[in-house]
């Protein structure tokens, strides 16, 4: 059977244990972006690391792309599925971003640090119970090899325990260097490494996933797209949901009618004022039907 590329790199640093980088694309002499099809694979200076770049989709927009005259904002991901990265992330605007050279993403197998032949990470929960519990010895491990001494990013760990995750949060981690993001399986981690290596539990939302993979996914995805040089104009992620503490107004586009369904007229009368206004009411109209939490001075 054959396997694409970038499926058969992937299986193959899983077997490794050994770091995967994923990250910006390298300039040519030519200008010419040399991305295509479903992403390209090569050897990285350090030895046995693979360095897998993010598929380039939308090669019209990249045929211009430079190099990130700044470093770029960097993740570094300790996993047991490391083959999930980048997902959905090495596609669109956070593809686009990452080949860029405007983020940068290094996923690490947790297991590579696992104890004995079958590299075991997990034991069962002290004080009985079930299911199986991330050893605190195993994971400090992981990070300590993945993350230098003094790296002053915030370090989270993916958790339905966790803070929930705010818009307002999201901004301040944009505004930063980077992330290292720490994903859970099986019940959880051991207490003791999460006071150990400073790691701050962040949750996604009220639910339980089986792992924090997903969970990473999403904070990357929600950091990424922030970034100055991702969105295509710099207010797009201005007046968003959430971002002014409201729920964003509706939006509509063509065709006018629809289904007996119109526009409604204010959008199409050219009064900016009245638009405003109205886009206002109905986001207010919008949080107070469906996020009363999100107006405390209405409480
Ligand atoms: N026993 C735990 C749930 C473990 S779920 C509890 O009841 O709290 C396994 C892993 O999935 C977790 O360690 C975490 O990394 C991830 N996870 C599950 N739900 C999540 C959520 N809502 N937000 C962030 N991470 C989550």
């Amino acid at each position: 059977m054959k396997f694409p590329l970038t499926c058969r790199l992937t299986d193959l640093w899983s077997y490794t244990g050994l770091p995967l980088r994923i990250g910006a694309a390298e300039p040519r002499s030519d200008g010419v972006d040399r991305l295509g099809g479903t992403g390209s694979a090569q050897a990285a200076p350090g030895p046995g690391t693979l360095t897998l770049k993010a598929p380039a989709r939308h090669t019209g927009s990249m045929d211009c792309a430079l190099p990130s005259p700044v470093p770029p904002w960097r993740a570094t991901v300790l996993t047991l599925y490391p083959e999930m990265f980048p997902g959905h992330l090495g596609l669109s605007l956070s593809g686009d971003a990452l080949a860029r050279g405007i983020w940068a993403l290094d996923a690490h197998d947790i297991r590579a640090h696992g104890l004995g032949r079958h590299r075991a990470v997990d034991d069962t929960p002290a004080g009985g119970g079930a299911g199986m519990v991330l050893r605190c010895d195993v994971l400090a491990a992981a990070i300590d090899a993945a993350v230098p001494a003094g790296d002053p990013r915030p370090r989270l760990l993916m958790s339905p325990r966790g803070r929930p995750l705010t818009q307002g949060r999201v901004r301040a981690l944009s505004e930063g260097p980077g992330l290292v993001l720490v994903c859970g399986r099986f019940e959880g981690v051991d207490e003791r490494v999460i006071a150990g290596r400073g790691l701050e539990e962040v949750s996604i939302g009220d639910y339980v996933l089986s792992g924090g993979e997903p969970a990473a996914m999403i904070v990357l995805d929600a950091c990424v797209r922030l970034l100055p040089g991702v969105m295509g104009r710099a207010e797009s992620g201005v007046e968003e949901s959430f971002e002014s503490g409201r729920l964003e107004y509706p939006h509509y586009t063509r065709p006018r009618d629809w289904e007996g369904r119109a526009i409604p007229e204010v959008l199409m009368g050219g009064n900016h004022a009245a638009i405003r206004r109205w886009r206002e009411a109905e986001s207010l109209r919008l949080t107070r039907e469906r996020r009363p939490d999100l107006l405390p001075d209405e409480a």
